[in-house]
C-alpha cells in the first residue's frame, strides 16, 4: 500500500508518494518526526490515517 504526504505550505502543495509506510517513515520525515514534503522540504502530513 502506498502512502502520500500532503504539503502544507501553500505555495506547494504538491503530494509525494512514498511506496510503503517503511518509505514514510525512514526517508519521509526530518529530525522531529514531523514529515517533510519531497518537493519544497516543507512540513507535511499525512491525509489518511495508519497505524505502526
Ligand atoms: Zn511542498
Amino acid at each position: 500500500m502506498a502512502y502520500e504526504i500532503a504539503c502544507r505550505d501553500q505555495n506547494c502543495q504538491q503530494v509525494t508518494w512514498c511506496r510503503n509506510v517503511a518509505d514514510l517513515i525512514r526517508n519521509r520525515r526530518n529530525k522531529d518526526g514531523f514529515f517533510v514534503c519531497g518537493h519544497c522540504q516543507g512540513l507535511g502530513y499525512v491525509p489518511k490515517e495508519f497505524t505502526t
